[in-house]
């Protein structure tokens, strides 16, 4: 069996995502390899499939304990032999892991690092062929990443003591070209294959908000998410709890996760949201590290984290499967403060600087009005897709993040910024933004006196603006390389080549005032079966209690989503189905299949005709169109229509059936190409229908159909439906 026909059989995708091909043939080639992948770029696929295919046992070293057990447990839906040795294994259990390894009863075995420090396992893995081991989170292994483990220091030796040498795959999801280097020589990998993979998930969208009352829009934003899966990271366990509690007295199921809990609280809280009696979680950082759930909507940062590695590692947590994501930040000028003390109050010995530096880049990032992926982008070193320019003022940006689609007026302040900076400059460029802010305010305090700042033109120049205001456009000339902050612990002012050039009125600022723009679009996709879907949702939630696993390793949402487009009513159809490999199928398959069927039936469903259709529509980032070449059928569909051909017409001379060919037409509609609808909507039930759409609504089909006499069909409802759309946004436009 070759790597695809295992994608294919045990997980059941059809084709790789990028880099995971590369990967696993220079594994299975057996040389060394070393991928960096972002969180969810599917890291596991490139050493579970090599081990598979490999004679002997692969070693999984990884530090995340929930991690292992979830893709042990995934693993052994899938039919795979996988087993884990950690802390939380009693001693009984141990042994007998060990001796069934010995016995080769395992394809896969995870293993924490501290493992490797004892003298039991490393004379079991003496005694048994490991043809490959994989390093998952890789960057432990550096002082220069940001999770340092001194056991990973031992990875190198244990590999060297093995009477024979492995392959050695390491993978991390953030590493700079230092701590690249770094895992390459501390795991000693040879002549390692090297992939990079993009750091971009356009999936998800990013926003920055600047909020005077984060709880009263933190809760205006969740209620408007409805029973959607999100997280609520917040900086400190105090602000958790009372986080949460406030949810909790607003009438919001949300559960809480920090350090603080007792051991028992925490992992029912965790299972709680995992298996989604819990929309929320409200958790501190210490929440996540191998959390794996891939329907999780939104991520809010309540305050603005220590950096941007452990930004986008829990903003990242956000929409695993694909679908569209929101990942919203609340930003205040105390969150700064907060994060300065926490680098305070560590390690008085250690050089800080480091962490003030990512410190200053966060802060930037949540003051610029540039495209925010790109922000994040360009600070993990990945080339600019999106601006395609050395100059980000050029930028085209994303179409995805608050700041792209923010269609708010911008304002001139090159007058306030030219107060600010000439008030620097004349205070000498020694201080930070609190005094300089107190002088352009003429504050009346003896410190001013001392210095006599009092007598400077520029003190009190801006008395009539609020403080926060100008810290805020303080902070914003900083965010754009306007003005530069200086030094660690107390940063202070100084001024650059382009303040300068805005003192001599060379250089316009413009800022956007209102911050938070409503979320656009991007998100049309089709509707799906909501009744359908909520249907399979049940059946998953009863197969996970009785497996006693999480209802995603049954099958993702995405997968459910894809059912109800597609109706898989045999076998056939089912394993075409993206995450439904053949040994789910034989766990599974005909639970689903039986659900499906009774839903077609009780709703007179056509299957004929959606097979292909739903191919073209197939559209979610896990899932590779697999007729490519059928991508834009629809718009064949529509050019020999518009050459006057009928509806058979066209079926006979695409070889296609009459429904299919309704679908593309319908499709065309829907992407606003022109059409005459009566010829689809039957003139004699057409008021019929418009009555029915009126009083059943929009959203579901089913009651519409429903309220209809039997002839009229759900081709032509859907085709009602598109036309009235139509209409009503004419109208909004002519009001
Ligand atoms: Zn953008």
């Amino acid at each position: 069996m070759n790597a695809l026909a295992i994608l294919q059989k045990y997980y059941g995708y059809h084709s790789f995502r990028e880099g995971q091909k590369e990967l696993i043939d220079h594994i299975i080639n057996h040389r060394d390899v070393m991928g960096i992948l972002p969180t969810g770029g599917g890291k596991s696929l490139c050493y579970q499939i090599p081990a598979l295919l490999f004679e002997g046992l692969t070693l999984v070293i990884s530090p995340l304990i929930s991690l292992m057990k979830d893709q042990v447990d995934t693993l052994k839906e899938y039919g795979v032999s996988a087993e884990l040795i950690n802390s939380s294994l009693s001693q009984r259990e141990f042994q007998e892991i060990i001796i069934n390894a010995k016995k080769e009863a395992y394809k896969l075995l995870y293993v924490a690092p501290e493992r490797l420090e004892t003298d039991s396992f490393m004379e079991l893995i003496g005694e048994i062929e490991v043809s490959l081991v994989a390093v998952d989170e890789a960057h432990c292994v550096s002082q220069w990443g940001h999770d340092f483990r001194p056991s990973y220091r031992r990875i190198a030796k244990m590999i060297s003591s093995l009477p024979k040498r492995p392959v050695v795959a390491a993978f991390t999801a953030t590493a700079t070209e230092l701590v690249k280097e770094d895992i390459i020589n501390l795991l000693r990998l040879q002549g390692p294959f090297e992939f990079i993979g993009s750091f971009d998930r356009p999936n998800l969208y990013f926003e920055v908000r600047k909020s005077r009352n984060k709880f009263e829009e933190l809760k205006s934003y969740v209620k408007e998410k409805k029973a959607e899966s999100g997280i609520i990271y917040c900086a400190t366990r105090k602000t958790t709890d009372e986080v949460c509690e406030r949810l909790n007295r607003e009438g919001i199921t949300a559960v809480s996760y920090h350090a603080g809990l007792a051991e028992g609280e925490r992992s029912q809280n965790q299972e709680a949201f995992l298996f989604d009696k819990a929309e929320l979680m409200v958790a501190t950082n210490a929440f996540g590290m191998g959390i794996d759930k891939p329907n999780v909507r939104f991520v809010v940062h309540y305050n603005m984290p220590k950096n941007m590695e452990s930004y986008y590692q829990e903003a990242g947590r956000a929409g695993r499967d694909g679908e569209a994501a929101e990942c919203i930040l609340f930003f205040s000028t105390q969150d700064i403060m907060t994060n300065r003390l926490f680098i305070e109050n560590g390690n008085p010995e250690a050089d800080h600087s480091g962490e003030y530096q990512k410190l200053s880049a966060i802060t930037d990032y949540c003051n610029t009005e540039g495209c925010l992926r790109s922000a994040i982008l360009s600070y993990f070193g990945q080339q600019n897709v999106y601006t395609g320019h050395s100059d980000e003022s050029q930028a085209a940006g994303c179409n995805n993040c608050g700041n792209c689609n923010n269609e708010t007026e911008k304002t001139d302040i090159t007058i306030e910024a030219q107060k600010i900076l000439s008030c620097i400059k004349r205070m000498g460029e020694q201080y930070g933004s609190t005094f300089v802010t107190d002088v352009l305010k003429g504050a009346n305090t003896q410190k001013i006196r001392d210095f006599r700042f009092d007598n400077l033109s520029t003190y009190g120049i801006m008395k009539d603006y609020g403080k926060d205001m100008i810290k805020e456009i303080m902070a914003f000339l900083i965010a754009e390389g306007y003005l530069n902050l200086v030094g660690d612990q107390y940063p202070i002012l100084r001024l650059n080549l382009k303040s300068y050039e805005i003192l001599k009125g060379n250089l316009k600022v413009e800022i956007r005032r209102v911050i938070h723009p409503e979320v656009k679009a991007k998100r049309a996709e089709k509707p799906i079966q909501e009744e359908l879907f909520d249907r399979l949702r049940l059946l998953r939630m009863k197969l996970a209690r009785e497996h006693e696993v999480q209802p995603f390793m049954i099958f993702a949402d995405t997968t459910l989503k894809e059912m109800c487009q597609r109706y898989p009513c045999t076998e056939a159809a089912m394993l075409e189905v993206t995450g439904v490999g053949e040994r789910k199928f034989e766990k599974y398959g005909d639970l689903f299949i039986e659900v499906i069927s009774k839903y077609v039936e009780e709703n007179h469903i056509e299957l004929q005709g959606i097979e292909e259709d739903s191919d073209q529509e197939a559209n979610s980032s896990t899932k590779q169109p697999k007729k490519t070449a059928g991508k834009d059928s629809h718009k064949q569909t529509y050019a020999l229509y518009r050459q006057g051909l009928g509806i058979n017409e066209i079926a006979s001379e695409r070889n296609l059936t009459p429904m299919t060919v309704e679908n593309h037409l319908l499709k065309c509609a829907e992407e606003g190409l022109e059409l005459d609808f009566s010829a689809f909507i039957p003139s004699l039930y057409e008021e019929q229908i418009a009555a029915a759409i009126e009083a059943c609504g929009v959203e579901f089909l089913k009651p519409i159909k429903e309220a209809l006499p039997e002839e009229v069909t759900y081709t032509a409802i859907k085709f009602a439906l598109c036309k009235y759309k139509e209409r009503g946004i004419k109208q909004e436009a002519c009001e």
